[in-house]
């Protein structure tokens, strides 16, 4: 974004996104380098000194989402300006930043972006103009958006999904029903995106995306989930019952919808599922947020390492352990470079050919769980116990092989890019 573009500039350029690629470049400029130093700065001396309070709270840090408000991190135009970096490193770098933070708190922050990058990844310009916003709110009252995607049946099995969504063509309404589960922000949200289904028999084909406006009737939060780990970010199932959105919170609009279900019905190839187009997305920086776990419990378990000492010397000098740190750092910066690659990619619309946003998910994910059971074990007794941040690190680090697609739903879907074959 440059200082003269609006945020709403910025979204309408990046909808009709036709400029040439930049090459990529593992050389950061001095402006993404400003960027991940000014979000570092924010991670360190706001949001660790917060991280293990909101972890026992188990509750929305919302002073801590305000006080990012206030400096831009959390609102539409950061998370515009992070999408305008046109390598597309912006996003992963600050993400990087606020996981190595917290996660917890993190999720706090970035869970909006999933229901942001939906509207979007499908929305209209003018759908863009209009909802985007609402999901942050101002700097003075930030708001929050959720994604729900997922059911009670419906978790990787996406196609499953029984709420629906039905065009009441004299109201120019729709009427959704269903129930969600899992949704992050779900219930506390300003705005809902939610994948309804309009033609059962399509399966995942006929599914599409609709926003929930603020405090529309029959938009309920259902049961809040008490988890493992990212414990500071709200998860809970939403209820939707006879809940009435006017026509134009179809996502894409009915036109385009009509046209893609046509498609479908003469047998045709549909571009872009909705849900799926969410996830594909997202991967990379889902992958970013895993990386920055797995740096900060790395960091953590080296200098303990080199201050700890058993035998008469510091624990680094055994082989054992130097060599599991370094394993350690090696296979952070090796899901490091996946994620750049698979952002730079996603930026730059290169058709994810063999899965690369899968395969930075899916390596970053379970390197940050590898990480971070390997930081417990370094710290020994210290590291199990709640006085030490490596146990809270490996309970938020586990989320990343469940969430935004298991691990083995990373695999299926790399597996089928690269052979051609139905694998299942
Ligand atoms: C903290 C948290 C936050 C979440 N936030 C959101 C959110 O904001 N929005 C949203 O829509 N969803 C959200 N989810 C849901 C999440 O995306 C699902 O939990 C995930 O997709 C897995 O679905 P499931 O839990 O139903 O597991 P299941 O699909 O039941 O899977 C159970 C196990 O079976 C394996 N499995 C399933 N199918 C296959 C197969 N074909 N081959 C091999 N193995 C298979 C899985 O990999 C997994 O190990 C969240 C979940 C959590 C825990």
């Amino acid at each position: 974004m440059t200082s003269t573009q609006t945020p709403e500039e910025v979204v309408q350029e990046q909808a009709g996104d036709t400029g040439e690629k930049p090459p990529f470049s593992l050389e950061l400029s001095q402006d993404q380098k400003d960027i991940q130093e000014w979000a570092h700065g924010f991670a360190e001396n706001v949001m660790r000194p917060a991280a293990h309070e909101w972890d026992e709270k188990e509750e929305f840090p919302w002073p801590v989402v305000q006080e990012a408000a206030k400096i831009g991190l959390y609102g539409f135009e950061g998370i515009a300006q992070f999408f305008a970096d046109e390598s597309g490193l912006s996003m992963p770098i600050v993400n990087e930043e606020i996981f190595w933070g917290d996660a917890g708190i993190g999720m706090a922050i970035f869970g909006t972006t999933l229901a942001v990058a939906s509207i979007f990844g499908q929305g209209t310009p003018e759908q863009m103009g209009e909802w985007i916003p609402q999901c942050f709110g101002t700097e003075d009252d930030i708001k929050i958006a959720a994604f729900c995607s997922s059911e009670p049946d419906a978790g990787s099995d996406v196609s499953a999904v029984r709420t629906t969504a039905k065009y009441d063509e004299a109201k120019d309404e729709w009427v959704i029903n269903g129930q969600k589960a899992w949704a992050t922000n779900g219930g506390i949200a300003n705005i809902h995106v939610v994948i309804a289904s309009v033609d059962r028999e399509l399966g995942s084909r006929g599914h599409a995306a609709f926003v929930i406006p603020p405090n529309t009737k029959g938009c309920e939060q259902g049961a809040k989930v008490k988890k493992h780990g990212i414990r500071a970010s709200h998860t809970a199932d939403v209820h939707l019952d006879d809940c009435r959105v006017p026509g134009n919170c179809l996502l894409g609009g009915k036109e385009k919808l009509d046209e893609r279900l046509a498609r479908v019905r003469e047998g045709k190839k549909s571009k872009g599922q909705a849900a799926m187009a969410t996830f594909e997305a997202s991967r990379p920086v889902v992958g970013a947020q895993a990386i920055g776990i797995a740096r900060a419990a790395y960091e953590y378990a080296l200098e303990y390492a080199k201050g700890r000492v058993q035998f008469g010397k510091p624990i680094i000098e055994n082989q054992a352990i130097a060599f599991t740190l370094a394993d350690m750092k090696t296979e952070i910066d090796a899901a490091r470079l996946l994620v750049w690659r698979a952002s730079w990619m996603g930026r730059n619309q290169v058709p994810f050919e063999n899965a690369e946003g899968s395969m930075s998910k899916l390596k970053s994910g379970e390197v940050a769980t590898w990480v971070t059971e390997r930081a417990i074990q370094i710290l020994g007794g210290n590291g199990y116990t709640r006085e030490y941040p490596v146990e809270r690190m490996h309970r938020d680090a586990k989320i990343y092989d469940i969430f935004e697609g298991t691990s083995e739903i990373q695999r299926i879907v790399i597996s089928r890019a690269i052979s051609g074959h139905h694998i299942r």
